[in-house]
């Protein structure tokens, strides 16, 4: 584990990077910033190794990054419809950031936080444990939450994450991780000859807003159906309603499992490089999101500029707006319970 400065914000805190390896050379470097995610180097059937996520060169760019580049995202992942929902019959009033919804947790989200680091390296290998404490009314959400994100980079070149949060009032939380991928190495103009599978046969429609209309219905015979490869390129101009609402992928898949554990989420392959990055998780639901909204207004650490679909996301998480829609699985959290999710990124070749 290598831990180097990273700068200052302007109220003075000090962000560190840490970066984790494991014995094939692989690496994964993490700012306190956000517990964001600055680097993942992986290699390609060559053994040719390249960094696999967009990012920044400084901090002062992380500061700006309106794309949650790399983010931990919290506390809730994704939009909660009108910046509001009722707990308990009470009406919680959130920060809005996105028209008039709440989005990936208000105008300063756990992304834009500068969180507590440890190390926390085990026989699996070298890991990270960063902690973050939001206090009670934070962007309009009850309770003091207590997070804690767990990076741990193992030796069958996989990156794990855990989360755990507890809080003292009943609350609602959805976290997740806001890395965009490019297999053939970051600063790769396109995403769109990567080939895609997700492991679900539902998933949530939105409507203008990108707000899930409460329907689950199937992705046969649509775009989103990605129950078998296809190029994310295939089908993303589409004249298909929801392709069109979304400007591309942006929803919210329906993951198939029969019961809470770890299940494969995605899997995708880059052909010229033989990149394969497998996603499983203990989360019901995954957004795919396909970089619509980069514009090329900002440019990665080798200098190019992060342009439309230059990147992927891959979000695990509980269905958005969640808190507004009672047939949706609860992201309600009370206290005396703990908030647990792992989500796994795993990288392979062929
Ligand atoms: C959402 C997009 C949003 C983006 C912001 C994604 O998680 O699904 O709709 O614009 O985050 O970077």
């Amino acid at each position: 584990m290598k831990k180097t400065g990273f700068g200052k914000t302007a109220e003075g805190q000090s962000v560190e990077m840490v970066t984790l390896s494991n014995s094939n050379g692989c690496e994964a470097s993490i700012i306190t910033y956000g517990a964001t995610l600055a680097t993942l180097t992986m290699p390609d059937h060559q053994g040719r190794f390249a960094d696999v996520v967009l990012g920044f060169k400084t901090l002062e760019e992380y500061q700006r990054n309106p794309y949650y580049i790399g983010s931990t995202i919290g506390r809730y992942g994704n939009r909660i419809s009108g910046g509001k929902f009722r707990l308990n019959g009470k009406e919680i009033t959130l920060a809005r950031n996105n028209g008039e919804n709440n989005l990936h947790g208000g105008i300063k989200g756990f992304n834009a936080v500068v969180w507590d680091a440890r190390e926390n390296s085990t026989a699996e290998g070298e890991g990270l444990t960063l902690g973050y404490s939001s206090a009670d009314g934070e962007e309009g959400f009850p309770g003091n939450l207590s997070t804690e994100v767990t990076y741990r980079l193992t030796k069958d070149n996989t990156l794990r994450i855990d989360y755990r949060a507890t809080t003292d009032m009943d609350t609602v939380v959805n976290l997740t991780h806001h890395s965009y991928f490019n297999l053939a190495g970051e600063g790769s103009s396109s995403i769109l000859v990567h080939r895609m599978m997700i492991n679900a046969d539902r998933f949530t429609p939105v409507d203008g807003r990108l707000i899930p209309t409460g329907e689950i219905q199937p992705v046969r015979d649509t775009p989103l159906d990605f129950t078998k490869p296809a190029g994310i390129g295939e089908r993303i101009d589409a004249s298909h309603e929801q392709i069109r609402l979304g400007g591309g992928y942006d929803h919210n898949f329906v993951l198939n499992r029969k019961d809470d554990g770890l299940v494969p989420a995605a899997c995708v392959l880059e052909p010229g490089s033989g990149r394969v990055l497998e996603v499983w998780t203990t989360e019901p639901g995954m957004q795919f999101y396909s970089g619509n909204f980069l514009d090329g207004k900002m440019s990665g650490k080798s200098g190019k500029p992060y342009t439309r679909r230059s990147g992927f996301c891959l979000e695990t998480q509980h269905y958005p707006d969640s808190p507004n829609r009672p047939e949706f699985p609860s992201t309600v959290l009370k206290p005396g319970q703990e908030y647990r999710s792992t989500t796994v990124y795993k990288f392979l070749t062929e």
